[in-house]
């Protein structure tokens, strides 16, 4: 292809000219963008093929991950740097007179996630890749992701996302790979060779087309694949409404839900998680059989991961087809499948766990059902045979009860193994929500501390900071995260923290600018960057910030003589379109953000941005010039967080309570390198047991407390109509279920001590240092090893040439 900027910037000009027919002068960016993005994946094809071949003809396990959401985002330098040409590139482009970061910004950030799960499977993604393990990615190709947010007069609007608007350069759409997936119709049985058979008849077919996207590892051969499913109508049969059969079928991958926690009843929700899990096991088989004959060993070279419950009707799918297809008895059947499956669960709120009416179950995937009904018969059995009499606890269990069918359920029943996402969240599984479970199948359950690839979150986001990292311990930590703990002996190498230092700051300024760009804030670099960036829901007490917030106000209006070290709280958050308390409380962001920005006196001590459309890249741009990492979910609620870890790994401080991945934060970097406040996850808990909260206490308690509680009614707050009278309610009337007026004023004071402790530069950079250095712990290298080791049980494949 290329090897030098010569030939690169040859190569790129011929192919812009031929694609185009344009000169290069001529060229758009867009030509420009297009023609490059098409060259590199050209440029990776040669391995990608080869990786292939190589796990077609060697023995090695493969796992396959299923995700509902993978939150890609762009990967344009991301691939030149994996591939290790990122500067013949950039220096190439330059010598045109293009800049690379231009290319970068046209390209559409993948957002086919909502948060931290999607985020989560993308890591992995370059983890897997990164240490040549033989892993794949199955997920949706969704035609619009995640909505686009623009905020209108505060409020939050929802645009459709348009990330294929241009194409996707990335993708290899292969439809000689194409699958059928079967809905309604119904049931029919049969006698065959003496034998009861089942077969799905009549009903509507569609095909369901694979993208392929290739995951490129660092520095490595190895490319693995994501494959995206994408719904096609199938051809015209006798007495189909045509267009109607079209709309139908291109509604099931037209949007990503664009709801990371409630559970959407909806049909059209279910028919996507079918037609991902029936697609990618039919795809899965296919290639297993090609390379084996025998089904009975299939386990012993494949692990299939559920990513939360969205995917786990692939666990009734694979059984249906043994059975009815492969004719496997029941017995040998479950015991392949529940040697194949694993399971991660992401949440222990209640209103997040799946389940489904059969009423709308049934008729929708009607044989599926009824594996589940006699998986669930079977797993009652055994529970009987174990709690004889016992049917409360035979009916909590159950995988169908009370008409519903409980998708937590069947996959911890089908699956060899269960993993929480941070260690206490695990532990709250084990001692709570899922504590039967744990007692009757101990040794399924284990604890996959999340993590984040370095190598988007710091090696690409924070280039500056990956260069000084690079030139004071080697480039050795890339590869192995971990490494970065020796720049613990640089902690009083002054020179080295004038020079983080300066990195810090610059950082902050090219987000001063996009800041100033996007709202027309001017806000000061020199100033705590305070920041707060994840989907908006009330347990991450987006609340317990602003409130905070207005206070500061308050004591600066008050008190002539109260000083605070300069602050800029920045905000990011997209809310559910029919989460309407959520978007409450964006609209109070930006009416107390009024209120600061505009006041002569308080607007010299303090700013607040709130930066819309929060997704991936923008990630990128907020997080290297954060300060100050705001991860303040109510003890118990948050699963593990990851945006702390992202955070930590650009030497921000976390002010945060004893909740998900924060404590193990605490446990590396030491309680001296991290500001805790509020109540535990058993105080919590208790209160939620036996009750003897009561927020009315602490708002007449408190006047600092009862005064930004008024606040938000009184007509201080500027537009506020009665827009804010939902949220005096859920602090007042509905007793605070996430304990914001409960923790305010542990938050108070420990926002004063990280105020105060930012004054000392430092000493901060010091702080600031000891975080990066304990971050490798946090890297996915880390996490994906473990379930490798632990769960999966691949090893790392080495190519043969
Ligand atoms: C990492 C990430 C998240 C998850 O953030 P949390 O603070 O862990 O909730 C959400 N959205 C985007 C775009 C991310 O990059």
């Amino acid at each position: 292809m290329f090897s030098n900027i010569c030939e690169f910037k040859e190569a790129f000009l011929k192919r812009l000219e031929m694609t185009y027919g344009k000169t290069f002068p001529e060229s758009t960016l867009n030509d420009q963008y297009s023609t490059l993005g098409h060259m590199i994946r050209e440029y990776i094809s040669t391995n990608w093929i080869q990786t292939n071949e190589n796990y077609r003809l060697n023995n090695e396990k493969q796992v396959y991950y299923l995700s509902i959401e993978f939150l890609i985002g762009r990967l344009l330098r991301q691939n030149l740097i994996n591939l290790g040409i990122d500067k013949i590139v950039q220096e190439g482009l330059e010598d045109l007179g293009i800049k690379l970061e231009d290319l970068e910004e046209i390209e559409a950030d993948a957002g086919l996630g909502n948060g931290g799960l999607g985020r989560l499977a993308a890591c992995f993604l370059d983890s897997l890749a990164s240490m040549d393990l033989p892993g794949h990615g199955c997920g949706i190709r969704y035609k619009h992701g995640l909505f686009e947010q623009k905020i209108v007069k505060g409020f939050q609007m929802e645009l459709p996302e348009q990330w294929l608007r241009h194409g996707h350069v990335w993708e290899v759409r292969k439809p000689d790979l194409a699958v059928d997936v079967s809905f309604w119709g119904k049931v029919e049985s049969y006698e065959e060779e003496g034998r009861l058979k089942y077969r799905h008849m009549g009903g509507e077919t569609v095909i369901a087309v694979p993208y392929d996207l290739p995951v490129v590892g660092y520095e490595t051969s190895t490319v693995n694949t994501l494959r995206l499913w994408s719904a096609e109508p199938s051809s015209y049969k006798a007495g189909q409404d045509t267009m109607r059969h079209k709309r139908d079928t291109e509604a099931i991958t037209e949007f990503l839900y664009p709801d990371d926690t409630h559970d959407e009843g909806k049909t059209l929700r279910l028919k996507q998680q079918y037609f991902l899990v029936s697609a990618s096991i039919r795809s899965i088989l296919r290639s297993y059989l090609e390379r084996h004959g025998d089904i009975h060993r299939f386990h012993e070279h494949i692990a299939i991961h559920i990513n939360d419950t969205h995917p786990v009707l692939a666990i009734p799918e694979f059984m249906r087809i043994l059975v009815d297809e492969l004719n496997l008895n029941w017995e040998d059947a479950w015991g392949i499948t529940t040697n194949t499956f694993a399971y991660t669960n992401h949440t222990t709120l209640s209103e997040a766990l799946e389940k489904w009416p059969v009423r709308i179950f049934q008729p929708l995937l009607p044989r599926i059902f009824m594996i589940v009904e006699e998986i669930n018969e079977r797993f009652c059995k055994s529970l009987w045979e174990k709690y004889t009499g016992d049917w409360q606890k035979i009916e909590q269990m159950a995988i169908v009860s009370h008409g519903e069918i409980k998708m937590a359920h069947l996959a911890i029943a089908g699956s060899y193994s269960v993993n929480g996402v941070a260690r206490i969240h695990t532990e709250i599984l084990k001692t709570r929500e899922m504590n039967l479970f744990y007692q009757f199948y101990p040794e399924k359950f284990n604890s996959k501390t999340n993590g984040i690839t370095h190598r988007r979150w710091l090696l690409k986001a924070n280039q500056s900071l990956a260069n000084l990292i690079t030139a004071t311990i080697g480039n050795r930590w890339i590869k192995e995260p971990h490494i970065l703990s020796s720049l613990l002996s640089y902690k009083n190498d002054s020179a080295l923290l004038t020079q983080l230092e300066l990195i810090k700051k610059q950082n902050k300024e090219r987000l001063a600018d996009i800041i100033f760009q996007q709202n027309g804030i001017t806000v000061d670099p020199n100033s705590l960057f305070d920041v707060q960036v994840k989907r908006l829901h009330a347990y991450k007490r987006q609340l317990l910030n602003i409130l905070h917030i207005l206070s500061l106000y308050n004591r600066i209006k008050h008190d002539d003589h109260f000083d605070m070290q300069p602050r800029t709280f920045i905000f990011g958050a997209k809310a559910s379109p029919g989460y309407f308390y959520a978007k409450k409380i964006i609209k109070l962001i930006h009416s107390v953000g009024q209120l600061v920005n505009n006041d002569k006196v308080v607007s010299q001590k303090m700013k607040v941005v709130f930066l819309e459309n929060y997704r991936v890249s923008l990630a990128e741009d907020i997080i290297p010039a954060a300060d100050l990492s705001e991860q303040i979910s109510t003890a118990s609620k948050e699963a593990s967080g990851t945006g702390n870890m992202k955070f930590m790994m650009n030497g921000a401080i976390t002010l945060g309570t004893l909740d998900g991945a924060n404590i193990e934060i605490l446990e590396q970097v030491g309680k001296e390198n991290i500001f805790i406040f509020g109540l535990s996850a058993d105080e919590v808990m208790k209160y939620y047991r036996e009750g003897g909260y009561y927020s009315m206490e602490y708002y007449h308690h408190d006047q600092r407390i009862k005064e930004v509680v008024d606040q938000l009614i009184d007509g201080t707050l500027p537009d506020s109509g009665d827009h804010f009278e939902p949220i005096y309610d859920s602090l007042l009337a509905e007793n605070d279920q996430y304990f914001v007026l409960r923790d305010f004023s542990s938050y108070v004071s420990i926002q004063k001590q990280a105020g105060d402790a930012f004054s000392d530069k430092s000493s901060w950079l010091q702080m600031s240092l000891q975080n990066i250095a304990q971050s490798g712990y946090f890297s996915s290298d880390r996490t994906i090893r473990e379930y490798s080791d632990e769960i999966w049980k691949i090893r790392q494949s080495i190519l043969q040439k």
